[in-house]
């Protein structure tokens, strides 16, 4: 199997070819048809196993084939597209230069967002237009407060490391930012260790999801 049988465009292919990805990894075999088809994802990997790519790749290529032009910018934030949440900063970082590099050759803007670093220059990136968000709950409520971030044209909410998030105690901050989606969206939620509060944050998010674990 390659990334071209999976259905992934040639922008995509040739930026992970640079990469030197000549294959896909279990999970990305398996998750990048299911989140193709638009449904939602409940996955179960560990770090190492390719999984970042295995949300990037479709996600890039969902929202760069798909017109969003009819959506327009009341607020004068234009509205971002695709929501990732992380647990850490570091993750955030990281996910986001995934998402840079495999979307190198589309037009989509992303960006990292995270606490411990000053708030203003996250508010003139997001000024500019925001694609793709990556970002951590507490930080993100920060600009919900502010008013400096439009979360109602969601198209696609990633959870990544999910379990981890709930270890550290978003959930609270997880279940505010879900109340602020369009009801209409795709919902992808990544775990290493399954527990019953992943279940209870998946009965309650997904829709007849797609269960993968590696
Ligand atoms: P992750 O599980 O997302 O943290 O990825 C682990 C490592 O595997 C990262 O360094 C990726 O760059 C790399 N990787 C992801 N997908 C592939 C692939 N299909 N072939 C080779 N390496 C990959």
């Amino acid at each position: 199997m390659s990334f071209s049988t999976l259905g992934l465009s040639n922008e995509i292919i040739r930026a992970v070819t640079e990469r030197g990805y000549t294959k896909p990894t279990p999970i990305q075999m398996q998750a990048i048809p299911a989140v193709l088809s638009g449904g939602d994802l409940l996955a179960g990997a560990q770090t190492g196993t390719g999984k970042t790519a295995s949300f990037t790749l479709p996600l890039l290529h969902q929202l760069s084939s798909s017109d969003n032009s009819f959506k327009n910018n009341k607020s004068g934030y234009a509205p971002i597209r695709a929501l990732i949440l992380t647990p850490t900063r570091e993750l955030a970082a990281q996910v986001q230069e995934s998402v840079y590099e495999y979307g190198k050759y589309l037009q989509l803007r992303s960006m990292a967002m995270f606490g411990g670093v000053s708030i203003n220059p996250q508010k003139r990136r997001l000024r500019n237009g925001v694609d793709i968000l990556v970002a951590t709950p507490g930080r993100l409520l920060d600009h919900v407060q502010q008013g400096t971030v439009n979360l109602s044209g969601i198209e696609v909410l990633v959870l990544d490391e999910a379990d981890r998030m709930l270890d550290m105690g978003f959930i609270r901050d997880i279940r505010r930012i879900v109340s602020l989606l369009p009801k209409q969206r795709q919902n992808l939620l990544f775990f290493a260790t399954f527990s019953d509060k992943i279940k209870t944050l998946a009965a309650g998010l997904l829709h007849r999801p797609t269960m993968i674990e590696v």
